[in-house]
């Protein structure tokens, strides 16, 4: 038998129903920010992910499906392509590519789409896993530096988690600096680690020289102690830094949106400057982050294209909908109906009628009359109708039918005309 591949899977009704639901919501929501959707390529060129993300990233180091596309022809080059371990970096290329800066507006973007990451699987943690994210960027005159725009991402997103009906989640707020003032934390790092990193683990101590930063994000538990101990980069913020971070902090307050400030919170990726946050929820066990995000103003630059600072984030959908389960916030089934024929040619007598229903916007399933009238009723009671509607003879002949709603047993006729409406209450 050939399975999916380890840490794909498949999504199947009802499940889809739930994931569709999301997705619905929360384009709602992010119509009502005025969030339009951009959708760019599942592969990309390997480089953007290693100028954009970073090459001392676990994800660009160690997780990335990568593969070398042959030249075809002599005037093809041999690429190396991967598919996109997250959705930033196409964003902001696409950006670039578009020469969007050219608006003068602010870029407000939102896509919804799989990611790919080499990681060991898990509950809550796929290969091939699903991200809702948005970017707000632009040039510096459109305001996309300012403090209003990390709040109103921040706050949209406990518009979106209460849209899906998500409760119980936690807000981690954190700054991570800018390129002035990032190199000395850095290098108070690289001096506290110098006395410990021959105690922890390998990463740790080849990042200790590369790329300090990214100790923080050691999920090895023996070195925890170690990495508790370590400078605070709230510490070494710039007044710059410092001040946006109020600044985001005093209006959240006003917003009256709860959070913690985290100062270990460095999230995974390098391009991230001044504010990082990540939601979190405890119905998740081990990989509670439901989303995160954060700043990236100097990441068009790194991609060779225009200064457009930004910010944005990413909801992992999987997890989303994992949490909305232990919730038990299942979607009801939207089956309004089953239609049951009843004797010898009454089979094009219920599709018509199906038909018309299904023409007035109510969600109807026919079953054909070979089915006697039991198999007719558990067969609706399976696919989870509210009611059933009787195409016999009878009904034919008075143009009216017999409707019975399955939880009350309540039998009620109904004439073709009020039918859709009837069934639509
Ligand atoms: P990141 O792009 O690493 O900032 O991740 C943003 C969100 O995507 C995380 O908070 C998770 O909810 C989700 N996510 C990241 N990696 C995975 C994965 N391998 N499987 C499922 N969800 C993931």
């Amino acid at each position: 038998m050939i399975k999916a591949v380890r840490g794909t899977r498949d999504l199947l009704p009802p499940d889809t129903g739930l994931w569709n639901f999301v997705e619905q919501k929360v384009r709602e929501v992010f119509a009502r920010y005025n969030f339009q959707e951009i959708r760019t390529p599942v592969f990309e060129s390997t480089e953007l992910f290693a100028r954009g993300v970073g090459e001392e990233t676990d994800i660009v180091s160690k997780e990335m499906f990568t593969w070398e596309d042959k030249a075809r022809a002599a005037s093809e080059k041999t690429l190396s392509l991967t598919l996109r371990p997250e959705n930033t970096a196409g964003v902001v290329r696409a950006y670039i590519e578009h020469n969007l800066e050219k608006t003068g507006l602010l870029q407000k973007l939102y896509y919804i789409g799989p990611q790919f990451r080499r990681e060991r699987p898990q509950k809550g943690r796929y290969r091939q896993f699903y991200q809702i994210g948005a970017e707000v960027l632009g040039p510096a005159t459109a305001g996309s530096e300012l403090p209003i725009r990390d709040a109103e991402v921040v706050e949209m997103l406990t518009a979106l988690l209460d849209a899906v009906g998500l409760k119980g989640w936690t807000l981690y707020l954190n700054s991570v600096g800018c390129p002035q003032c990032r190199p000395a934390y850095n290098e108070a790092l690289r001096v506290a680690l110098a006395d410990v990193k021959d105690k922890m683990c390998g990463d740790c101590q080849r990042r200790a020289e590369t790329n300090p930063l990214r100790v923080l994000d050691c999920k090895v538990p023996e070195d925890q102690p170690y990495i508790e101990a370590l400078p605070k980069i709230a510490d070494y913020l710039d007044e710059g830094c410092r001040q946006h971070f109020s600044e985001v902090r005093a209006i959240l307050d006003t917003l009256a949106v709860p959070y913690t400030v985290n100062p270990r919170m460095v999230r995974g990726l390098d391009y991230y400057s001044r504010t990082t946050f990540e939601f979190t929820h405890g119905e998740l066990g081990a990989q509670s982050a439901v989303l995160g995000g954060g700043r990236y103003d100097g990441l068009s630059e790194q991609l060779g294209g225009p200064q457009a600072p930004g910010i944005g984030f990413a909801i992992g959908e999987d997890r989303l909908v994992l949490a909305l389960q232990a919730q038990q916030a299942v979607a009801v089934s939207p089956l309004k109906a089953f239609v049951a024929p009843l004797g010898a040619g009454t089979n094009r007598h219920a599709l018509k009628l199906a038909r018309e229903l299904r023409a007035a916007g109510v969600a109807v399933d026919v079953g054909d009359e070979s089915f006697r009238l039991k198999k007719s009723f558990e067969t609706a009671e399976k696919l989870g109708a509210a009611y059933v509607v009787l195409v016999g003879e009878n009904e034919i002949a008075s143009d009216a039918f017999a409707v019975k709603e399955l939880k009350s047993g309540q039998q009620t006729t109904v004439a073709r005309g009020a039918l859709a409406e009837f069934l639509g209450r």
